[in-house]
């Protein structure tokens, strides 16, 4: 399947990622059924994604009628048969296995045979995830980095079954939204959380023993190693 064919993009859960990368869609030219189990959580989606694209007017990033059209191109719903005429699903629900592997069933039955499924999950196995779908050649890891619509990476994880052409879509789909991918192997914390949380681990663990303040420890790694946000700031946001 070639990335052209992916117009209507389906995502499971409007909380920080899923709204942000229901943003990034519309913001490039793609329509998206965000679908969620509350009203209350999609209007609070949207909202967001609404005060999101205000921002970018402010900073003249973007025009009224871009806003206009980009709200425009985001269908909510908290029915899952709406996500019928997306080509790609992903699942961007809270970080629970069970509720996950539930939602991946019940997107299995429901979808077409052709439509690929990523999971933005942060820290289950893509290859376990793909266990629970009947499409495990179609299933892949699609690791956005908060906010969506700032952030510049997507770590794209393959399962073991993860086919080359899942792949290759996931990849164009990812550099359609402006974004830079890099794809890494299925491993606990895939690349940037392994390397980034014992960073951050280890900067409490200085606070800790007293060697520097927060400030000092921020500053030390911002202009010391080139970071543009100190790892306790990190750790806060
Ligand atoms: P969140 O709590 O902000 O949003 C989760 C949303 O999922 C909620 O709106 C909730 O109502 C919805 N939801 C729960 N069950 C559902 C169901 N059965 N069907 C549809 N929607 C359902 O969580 P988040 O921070 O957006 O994280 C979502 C996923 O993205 C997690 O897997 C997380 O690990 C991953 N992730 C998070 C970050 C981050 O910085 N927040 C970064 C990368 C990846």
């Amino acid at each position: 399947m070639s990335s052209n064919r992916i117009q209507t993009v389906g995502i499971i859960g409007s909380g920080t990622m899923g709204n942000g990368i229901a943003q990034a869609c519309a913001t490039s030219g793609i329509r998206v059924v965000m679908v969620d189990i509350a009203q209350a959580a999609l209007d609070k989606g949207m909202a967001t994604v609404a005060g999101s694209l205000d921002r970018l007017i402010k900073k003249e990033k973007l025009t009224a009628e871009g806003k206009a059209q980009a709200l425009a191109r985001i269908k909510t719903s908290t029915n899952y048969e709406e996500l019928k005429g997306a080509q790609l699903v992903i699942e961007a629900a809270t970080e629970n296995e069970a509720l996950k592997v539930k939602i991946l069933q019940q997107l299995d039955a429901l979808l077409a045979p052709e439509v690929i499924v990523a999971t933005n999950t942060s820290s289950i196995s893509i290859t376990k995830l793909a266990a629970a779908t009947q499409r495990a050649d179609r299933f892949i890891g699609m690791h956005f980095f908060n906010p969506v619509p700032m952030m510049a990476l997507v770590e794209i994880i393959r399962g073991l079954q993860t086919s080359d052409a899942t792949h290759h879509t996931v990849k164009a789909l990812a550099e359609a939204l402006g974004k830079t991918p890099i794809t890494v192997k299925n491993a606990p914390g895939f690349v940037v959380n392994r390397i980034l949380c014992p960073m951050i681990n280890e900067a409490i663990f200085v606070l800790q023993e007293g060697l520097a303040t927060a400030e000092e420890i921020d500053a030390g790694m911002k202009l010391g190693c080139n970071h543009p946000i100190g790892p306790l700031a990190l750790a806060d946001m």
